[in-house]
């Protein structure tokens, strides 16, 4: 990534550490604003595309720095209008950006590690293993260098935020920062199998957005599907989640992967009710992917809209979420770079 060798990327930087580094190569600390406009709102690759900065500084920013920002290596389009994109680092990580258009809504979903080590079974990157973290650089790159304009960020895409929580938490200070991407708190959501200390610290040092990746309300039969349930209960992400249920601007929710006859009988309807009711967290209804890993089917269409009227008739908010780009693989759960799938 960048345009030389032993330089400083600068994607992934605050305005503070931006000017601090400025001032260390003697250049005027007031240039740094103006410089992570370039990077973050316009994506340049290289700071000669800059017009507003003197020449002579822009040859010494070049002789210290790299933008940090990098192309897409390739894209897959659905036919539904969501695009799969492949990227790299330097360190040849493979890792995927989703981009889905939705009326005015236009998402991106950006993974925060090249693979996962969770081991989540129904889940695709889980079952590929894991390759490294990604910087808050790699993670603020899958959102820059798109050709899109981005109004909403999830991080749901390859690997668990809450294991690369310090990375995560700095490319949240840039999407949502004035002086970075500037896009609004509450239109950020982590995704998280609720890695407890972790989702202290998102509850803490930011205002996103969270979403508990639950599958089943039943503890021992969650630790056959998620084994971090050994180590993090759900229960504890879900008590933060009351806690901080106060302010109400911020959304909390709770992913309900739906396969049949597995997680969507009665009896999960029933425990989902109890755990939630009076909670606020609300519950989004995905349907399954199969990821080849296994036999399991989705939920029909019918079922989940059962579940969904059910929950929100007892008081729990509830929706279904369509499913986008499962022809081209993009869907929740199929993420594995290194397809050999490209355009
Ligand atoms: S569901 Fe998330 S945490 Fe689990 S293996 Fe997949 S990417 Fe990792």
């Amino acid at each position: 990534m960048g345009e030389s060798v032993n330089v400083v990327p600068l994607a992934g930087l605050s305005l503070t550490e931006t000017e601090e580094l400025l001032a260390q190569i003697k250049i005027d600390r007031r240039y740094g604003r103006r410089l992570l406009y370039w990077i973050y709102k316009k994506g340049i690759r290289i700071f000669s595309e800059i017009n507003d900065i003197p020449k002579e500084v822009l040859s010494v920013l070049s002789a210290c720095f790299s933008t940090g920002l990098s192309e897409p290596v390739s894209k897959v389009v659905s036919s539904d209008g969501t695009v799969r994109y492949l990227f790299t680092t330097e360190k040849g990580l493979l890792h995927e950006s989703v981009y889905i258009p939705e009326g005015r809504r236009e998402t991106v979903c950006i993974s925060v590690q090249s693979g996962c080590r969770m081991g989540c079974r129904f889940c695709a990157t889980g079952q590929n293993g894991w390759r490294g973290n990604l910087t808050a650089g790699e993670l603020v790159n899958q959102v820059v260098r798109l050709p899109h304009k981005v109004t909403h960020v999830v991080l749901m895409g390859m690997g668990e935020p809450g294991d690369n929580i310090d990375e995560v938490i700095k490319a949240l200070r840039v999407l949502t920062a004035d002086w970075g991407l500037a896009i609004g708190k509450r239109r950020v959501t982590v995704s998280t199998v609720g890695v407890t200390p972790a989702v202290k610290r998102l509850l803490e040092e930011t205002e996103c957005n969270i979403t508990l990746s639950l599958y089943s309300p039943f503890p021992a039969e969650r630790l056959e599907a998620i084994p971090s349930e050994a180590v993090w209960t759900y229960m504890e992400t879900l008590d933060l989640m009351k806690k901080y249920m106060a302010d109400r601007d911020r959304r909390f929710t709770v992913a309900y992967v739906m396969i049949k006859g597995k997680n969507d009988t009665e009896k999960h309807l029933e425990e989902l009710k109890r755990i939630l009711s009076g909670t606020g967290v609300r519950v989004n209804l995905l349907p399954y992917h199969r990821t080849g890993a296994d036999s399991y089917c989705s939920s029909d269409r019918e079922t989940m809209m059962r579940f969904k009227h059910l929950l929100v008739t007892s008081g729990v908010g509830a929706s279904v979420r369509k499913s986008r780009g499962e022809d081209i693989e993009a869907a929740c759960g199929m993420l594995a770079a290194g397809r050999t799938k490209k355009s």
